[in-house]
């Protein structure tokens, strides 16, 4: 997620703030400004801000359930449309997903029984109408948490209520389908939102629509993609005819293979088939557009750190190497030789071929 800073660490997750959350404050701030003056604008900007806290608790009550079960969260994004808690991975015990989907919701019941302890009453307000001046504070937050459960709970994946959802399919059908199953409805239902959002003027609510459309989409496919993964071992999907550099080669040599081969990159390899590291087009194209001289040696612009995998390695370990970035995942024999490699592009090949 880039446009984002953070703000610090809690409880083991980086809380992070997208630029345009100030954006959404801006405009709080703006709006009761110029209609209640400065007390109206102070106290819709704390009114925000509390309810962002609430958020957070919100994220916090997913990220803490999933380290009961081993999963952790790196970091947490605070959106105009509200919080984005990125887990390492999603539980797929059905049972451990409800559960995590649940502890969002269950927090800001929490914290709705605790204001109404406090003394909040139940005045009715929309989300709508979270910039004008209103009713005391407290009342307005306690119902906007209450607002916050129920409006997470709708079946909508991947909302909390779509995951619960998709955990229930999971009892009845695999989960690559129940999550394409889950994925179409919570479409259906942005699409929905959207309409709603256009016809009421309402922009947060087409925002979430936008998210919750494409949100459903990628992570449908992802799991596709992880369940295809599963199934395929590192030498059924690697490169096994490639051209390959020597370390004596220079850039010259290697622009001459980029444009007599189809490769975007090149492995060097030692003698005995040692990978020495693998030579990219962008890294190449970059050393000759600056003043790298073309005798310059392959090998002083190569990236070293390629992961390698086994023959029989799963490719979803070779996935998580690409993830990281890495341009290539080496491919190697027991005795430590490269037999081939995986490249992106041709993991998104074998999708194609085998996702049917
Ligand atoms: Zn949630």
């Amino acid at each position: 997620m880039t446009w984002s800073f953070t703000l610090g660490r809690l409880l083991g997750s980086e809380l992070r703030v997208h630029v345009t959350f100030f954006l959404l404050l801006a405009w709080v701030g703006f709006a009761a400004y110029s209609s209640g003056g400065l007390p109206a604008a102070i106290e819709n900007l704390v009114f925000v801000l509390a309810l962002f806290a609430c958020v957070v608790a919100h994220e916090f009550g997913h990220a803490l359930m999933a380290r009961r079960y081993g999963i952790k969260t790196p970091d947490i994004t605070l959106l105009p449309i509200g919080g984005l808690a990125r887990l390492e991975r999603m539980p797929e015990k059905p049972m451990q997903e409800v559960a995590v989907a649940l502890a969002g919701p269950a927090v800001n019941i929490a914290i709705w029984i605790v204001l109404v302890a406090l003394g909040a009453g139940m005045p009715f307000e929309t989300i709508a109408q979270i910039d004008s001046t209103g009713p005391a504070l407290l009342n307005r937050l306690a119902y906007v948490n209450l607002l916050l459960a129920a409006f997470n709970m709708i079946p909508a994946f991947p909302m909390d209520g779509g995951r619960v959802f998709r955990a229930l399919l999971c009892l009845k059908m695999d989960r690559v389908k129940a999550t394409k199953v889950a994925a179409i409805g919570g479409q259906m239902v942005a699409v929905a939102f959207g309409f709603w959002g256009l016809s009421t003027g309402n922009p947060l609510l087409v925002l979430i629509a936008v998210f919750v459309f494409v949100a459903a989409n990628s992570e449908s496919q992802d799991v596709a993609m992880r369940s295809v993964a599963r199934r395929v071992l590192a030498r059924d999907a690697m490169i096994t005819e490639f051209h390959a550099l020597s370390p004596s080669d220079t850039l010259a040599t290697a622009a001459q293979a980029v444009i007599h081969t189809t490769q975007h990159e090149f492995p060097v390899m030692g003698a005995d088939d040692h990978l020495m590291g693998f030579l990219t087009r962008e890294r190449l194209f970059a050393a000759l557009a600056g003043d790298h001289p073309r005798s310059d040696p392959a090998t002083s612009v190569m990236v070293t750190d390629i992961p390698q995998v086994q023959l029989t390695s799963g490719l979803e370990t070779v996935l998580d190497g690409l993830h990281k970035g890495a341009p290539a995942i080496a491919v190697c024999s027991q005795a430590g030789n490269m037999v081939g490699y995986i490249t992106r592009e041709n993991i998104g090949e074998l999708m194609v071929i085998r996702s049917r």
